[in-house]
């Protein structure tokens, strides 16, 4: 069920009505190690959102996501995120490089994400490598860790921001980024701290970003960030 329904007209909206694309993690394009753990995880089918987005990611496709908590949003942009990275040439050693940046709201948040990116990535070799950064614990710790980079960092802004400032890390080379939980990231007044770190990131980069909500504010950042965005949009039934 595909409806051209958005507020600018170059944007492709599918609203899903809890329905799959695809009802089988096999047909979304993702390789054997992937499809491997997904079974150790006992994940059988792909929720409605994963099996949209998940072949959108792995197209290279900018990805706008709504849907409410507990549809399955991580492991839709974290699966094909890893297989990208799997694929791609090796982070330079030597910088304090960054390949994929996922923003949330909260510490918690940012360790759960960080978790899940490890457990859907457990058979990937080279090994990926995932840090959760965020503040109210030791910089210096978080400083330690992201020497020579990281493929994946999970960060609240704020700590991000001091981090990049004193050159722990680096947002030069980074190709993906994720922003989870957009609308409370700005209901929580992280407004100041996003555009400040969207500036310091290339122009060319595939970005990603879920809301539960869209208001004006959500509306206006994915407006300026989103370039021609695949729009999945999940219909809750209740
Ligand atoms: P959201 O971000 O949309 O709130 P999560 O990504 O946190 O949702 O996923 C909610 C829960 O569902 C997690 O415990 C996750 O492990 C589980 N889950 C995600 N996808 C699947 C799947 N395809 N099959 C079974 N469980 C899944
Ligand atoms: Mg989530």
């Amino acid at each position: 069920m595909t409806q051209p329904v958005s507020s600018t007209d170059q944007v492709a909206t599918q609203t899903v009505a809890d329905t799959q694309a695809h009802s089988d993690f096999t047909q979304l394009g993702l390789i054997p190690e992937l499809l491997e753990t997904l079974k150790l995880l006992s994940y059988t089918k792909p929720t409605a959102i994963q099996s949209h987005i998940i072949p959108a990611v792995l197209d290279g496709k900018d990805v706008l996501g709504g849907a409410k908590t507990g549809s399955g949003k991580t492991a839709a942009f974290a699966l094909p995120i890893i297989q990208k990275l799997a694929k791609a040439s090796p982070r330079k050693a030597g910088g304090n490089f960054v390949s994929c940046l996922v923003l949330v709201p909260t510490r918690e948040l940012a360790q759960q994400v960080a978790d899940s990116f490890m457990r859907y990535s457990q058979l990937i070799k080279p090994n990926l490598k995932t840090l959760a950064v965020y503040g109210g614990v030791s910089t210096n710790v978080q400083m330690q860790s992201l020497r020579g980079g990281a493929d994946i960092v999970v960060a609240t802004p704020g700590r991000l921001i001091d981090l990049i400032s004193s050159n722990a890390l680096k947002l030069d080379n980074t190709t993906t980024l994720v922003l989870d939980e957009a609308d409370r990231m700005l209901s929580l007044g992280f407004t100041e701290e996003l555009n400040e770190l969207l500036a310091k990131l290339p122009k060319t980069k595939q970005t990603l970003l879920f809301s539960a909500t869209f208001p004006e504010e959500v509306r206006e950042l994915t407006d300026s960030l989103l370039n021609n965005p695949v729009e999945v949009q999940l219909q809750s039934s209740e």
